[in-house]
């Protein structure tokens, strides 16, 4: 089933100018980019995002941390996007994270773990609709598709 999920290359990604390459690896899997902007987040927005995080001992800094510089925000489509991002993502601990994933290849610690991504179709619906206005995210086809997604689409 055709998913989108929300990404963001959190102000790490930005500072070490990784964004670009983050970026070329979603890309370059496939997943179509139909959301993208660059946000410096308020407390009040990380906080909303992070909610389930609220109350846990890691999320004080972990709001300092997202808003402590600009960051860049992607809504991403593909079938399985959330699965799919997540796995490319690799474990929340970059010392866990298989070789080949972002955090695998490119982190070393939980806290600068560069990347965030949707867990479930939920938790990706409620994360688009906070970081993207509805007309912010397109709908559009791509000469592509039927290379990367087969004949049918
Ligand atoms: N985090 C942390 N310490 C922890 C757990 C999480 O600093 O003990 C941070 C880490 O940056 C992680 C984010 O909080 O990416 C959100 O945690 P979650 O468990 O949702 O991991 P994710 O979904 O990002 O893999
Ligand atoms: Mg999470």
């Amino acid at each position: 089933m055709v998913e989108r999920t929300l990404v963001l290359v959190k102000p790490d990604g930005v500072q070490r100018q990784l964004v670009g390459r983050i970026v070329a690896r979603y890309e370059e899997r496939g997943l179509k980019i139909v959301g993208l902007k660059l946000v410096h987040v308020d407390r009040a927005l990380a906080e909303r995002h992070y909610a389930v995080h609220k109350g846990k001992p890691f999320f004080e800094g972990l709001v300092a941390f997202i808003t402590s510089g600009p960051l860049v925000a992607l809504a991403l489509e593909a079938p399985n996007a959330i699965g799919l991002v997540r796995t490319m993502n690799g474990a929340t601990k970059p010392a866990e994270a298989a070789p080949g994933t972002i955090r695998g290849d490119l982190a070393i610690e939980m806290g600068q773990n560069l990347v965030h991504a949707s867990d479930s179709p939920e938790s990706a619906a409620t994360e688009l609709a906070i970081w993207f206005a509805p007309g912010e995210l397109l709908s559009f086809d791509r000469e592509i598709d039927r290379w990367v997604l087969g004949p049918q689409s």
